[in-house]
């Protein structure tokens, strides 16, 4: 028989019995001994050692080095309502010390989930009155995938299997929603995608729009899913999934044209239309769902992130009534579920979260004040040498950084190396308290839709300067 050896004698026990204590050094120390991070090239960062986040408030962040940082990701495109809302850490409190979590499977359910799903169902567009559950943007899509399969068995066409998605799309790392995601990295790592899943391009105007305009390019992009239909085969394809603007790919923002043609062409061939909506839902382009301003009617939404702002992981699908009365009339089980799916705690911080932003009229705002003044920001900083040229929509937006500009997009000339300047850049802004992403040269920000216009002017100004001093480097 064997013995435990004593508590004490566990450094990692010990070293967590007091992270209060513990320094900068020893933080990074232990971090690089145990912690495996998301998308991270762990040889890299043990050299750099990890930047240790403590504290936030508003759209500030602050360092275990005490450094305060304007927080231009909103987290991870999630912190819609901004850090330090007491009051959602008040409500989750509550529902933590009353009922911390009850599943809902056979037959139960709870107070919050069952609140949510109402204001769900009312802050969203009229065909969604039904919601399902999950803890992330990734589970939600993967229940996508069955879903999508599950309706049509119910509506007597198995055979219709086939998911259209992007190059350049992300919709999650699981098996599925990185399957479904367009990124070859990823597919490169795990003999991705999965069967059934194919791809067609992106709408990216300066990628692939040269010599048309960007109306016509639109239908021109759209015009691939058509193609692709037909390569497969209408009676095998079951829906088509997109972002409605694409963020991790770069904040890609599609031709006005765009939507309303896959919307078209998706009706045409009666395919169910998906939108992946974890970055654009709960107001990040100035209306509660990215769809309503692209102008689309999904059968299905994707959502997750904003819809607690981050404080609490949950996602889920917002269920049109196509796809909902065929499950709940002729459907009996669906055989899916998560223990988490309608967890209490996160759907009381949800039910708060939504408040604040219907309170504070904070999707309103980004339509009306934010997201304008970020784009004029966006515009005068064209006029850095740096930057060929500049997009945004509501409060997400992207810089391209080039070696010479041109008379348009499509006559800037690139760095020879993509990545190097973006990556320099996005380190210029780190270290001097503005956080940007960096996808390749493009520098992209989603800040908190709480950020007031005089944040705006003092982020905008961070980035300028950061700009210069990238500048001063690869000149
Ligand atoms: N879909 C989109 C559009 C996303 O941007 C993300 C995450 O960034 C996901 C899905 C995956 O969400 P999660 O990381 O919560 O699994």
């Amino acid at each position: 028989m064997t013995t435990n050896p004593p508590l004490a004698s566990l450094p990692a026990v010990a070293a967590a019995a007091a992270p209060e204590g513990l320094s900068t050094c020893a933080l990074q120390q232990l971090d690089s001994a145990h912690y495996l991070h998301p998308f991270t090239d762990h040889a890299a960062l043990r050299e750099r050692g990890a930047r240790v986040i403590v504290r936030g408030d508003g759209v500030y962040l602050w360092d275990s080095e005490g450094n305060k940082i304007i927080d231009g990701m909103a987290g991870l495109w999630c912190v819609n309502a901004g850090y330090g809302r007491t009051s959602i850490a008040d409500a989750v409190h509550a529902q933590m010390s009353t009922l911390p979590f009850y599943n809902s499977f056979f037959n139960t359910t709870n107070v919050p989930a069952v609140q949510l799903a109402a204001l769900l169902a009312a802050v969203s567009p009229p065909q969604f009155q039904h919601v399902f559950y999950t803890s992330s943007g990734s589970e939600a899509n993967d229940t996508i995938v069955r879903m999508v399969r599950r309706y049509w068995q119910l509506a007597g066409r198995p055979e219709r299997e086939v998911i259209i998605s992007r190059r350049n799309a992300y919709h999650g790392s699981t098996m599925a929603g990185a399957s479904l995601g367009g990124m070859a990295g990823m597919h490169a790592q795990g003999s991705l995608p999965i069967p059934g899943i194919v791809h067609i391009g992106q709408p990216h105007y300066a990628e692939g729009g040269r010599g048309m305009s960007e109306a016509e390019f639109g239908l021109e992009a759209a015009g691939w899913l058509e193609a692709k239909i037909l390569e497969v085969g209408p009676d095998k394809v079951a829906a088509f999934i997109g972002e409605p603007v694409q963020g991790a790919g770069g904040v890609i923002i599609p031709p006005s044209t765009y939507w309303p043609e896959i919307q078209r062409i998706c009706d045409k061939y009666d395919i169910l239309l998906v939108s992946d909506e974890v970055i654009c839902g709960f107001g990040r382009l100035g209306t509660w769902f990215g769809c309503e301003l692209m102008g689309f009617r999904p059968d299905l939404i994707a959502f997750a992130k904003g819809v607690t702002s981050g404080y609490v992981p949950l996602g889920g699908v917002l269920v049109g009534g196509r796809v909902a009365h065929t499950l709940i009339d002729k459907g009996g089980d669906f055989n899916h579920g998560f223990t988490y799916s309608g967890h209490p705690s996160a759907c009381a911080a949800a039910l708060e979260n939504i408040r604040i932003l219907q309170t504070e009229l904070l999707v309103e705002r980004v339509a009306l004040e934010t997201g304008p003044h970020l784009k004029a920001c966006f515009a005068a900083l064209v006029a850095h040498p740096l930057v060929g040229h500049a997009e945004t929509c509501g409060l997400a937006g992207g810089l391209n950084l080039v070696r010479r500009k041109g008379a348009s997009v499509h006559d800037c000339e690139a760095f020879a190396s993509t990545h190097a300047v973006g990556m320099l850049c996005r380190k210029h802004m780190f270290d001097n308290g503005v956080i940007m992403r960096a996808v390749g040269d493009r520098m992209i920000v989603a800040p908190p839709l709480s950020m007031t216009v005089a944040q705006i002017d003092e982020m905008v100004e961070r980035i300028g300067y950061c700009l210069d001093l990238t500048l001063a480097e690869v000149q």
